[in-house]
């Protein structure tokens, strides 16, 4: 059984960065490429994958004008890195479009197992990336996910703010993380399913349960963060520095 990671790295990250205006032209680096530690985001990403020994090939989808930048970026600074098979490919205008890029250049069996990873996680840990794998294995369809520890309310968003609709009770609720890990016949049948009915989702998973599919959840961390906003880069360092 191989195991493929893939990559999703060809978002433009607007709430951490300027983006490129008619303004000002000039081409700012996505949030993925942020030094964090001095190192790009989606570099210690990859380490993280490519210290894992189940995992064989990293797919990374990046913006088209960025490629060549990072391939070159990799030879010279990360070499190491290189000893593993990674491939990159152009990803699309939407997170699912980017996800399916990479799936589409894959070749694989239908019980390999393909985990997809957000390239803004940089502090996910060997030991979810194997419970993600292991759950994947046995249920077809898994995630890493968080209990919720704040009282999560339904809200209706209004023009100053929002207003409570509901509460959603807290034991019901899980803040899904990243890997999400599929058998391959599995994320290939609902990647076909959600194009031809113009589905979008902001995760795989959701894609898996509008199909009737169950998904297990596995336990995440509170340290795998998404890096969102410059606030997150200084947690960020912070984790890593212990
Ligand atoms: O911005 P968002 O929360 O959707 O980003 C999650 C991940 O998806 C990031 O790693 C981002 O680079 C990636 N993404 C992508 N292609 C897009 C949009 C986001 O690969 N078009």
């Amino acid at each position: 059984m191989k195991v493929f990671v893939i990559i999703p790295a060809a978002g433009l990250g607007t709430r951490m960065a300027p983006v490129s205006t008619a303004k000002d032209p000039r081409p700012h680096p996505s949030k993925q490429f942020t030094d964090l530690a001095g190192t790009p985001i989606l570099v210690h990403t990859l380490r993280r994958f490519a210290a894992v020994h189940e995992v064989t090939e990293i797919w990374m989808a990046l913006r088209e004008n960025e490629v060549e930048g990072f391939r070159e970026r990799l030879r010279q600074d990360f070499a190491d890195l290189l000893k593993r098979k990674i491939e990159l490919v152009v990803g699309g205008e939407h997170r699912q479009q980017s996800v399916e890029h990479a799936l589409n250049a894959i070749t694989a069996a239908s019980d390999d197992i393909v985990l997809v990873h957000d390239a803004v996680r940089p502090l996910v840990t060997a030991e979810i990336i194997h419970e993600v794998i292991e759950a994947a294995t046995k249920y077809g369809a898994a995630i890493a996910g968080l209990p919720a520890v704040d009282t999560v309310k339904q809200v209706e968003r209004t023009a100053e703010g929002a207003i409570i609709k509901a509460t959603i009770p807290r034991a019901s609720v899980v803040l899904a993380q990243t890997p999400q890990g599929f058998r391959y016949d599995v994320i290939r049948k609902i990647f076909d399913e959600a194009t031809a009915d113009g589905f979008m989702g902001t995760d795989e998973a959701s894609l898996a349960e509008r199909a009737g599919r169950e998904v297990a959840v596995v336990m995440g961390s509170p340290k795998n963060i998404k890096i969102t906003t410059p606030g997150d880069m200084e947690l960020a360092e912070f984790y890593l520095k212990r």
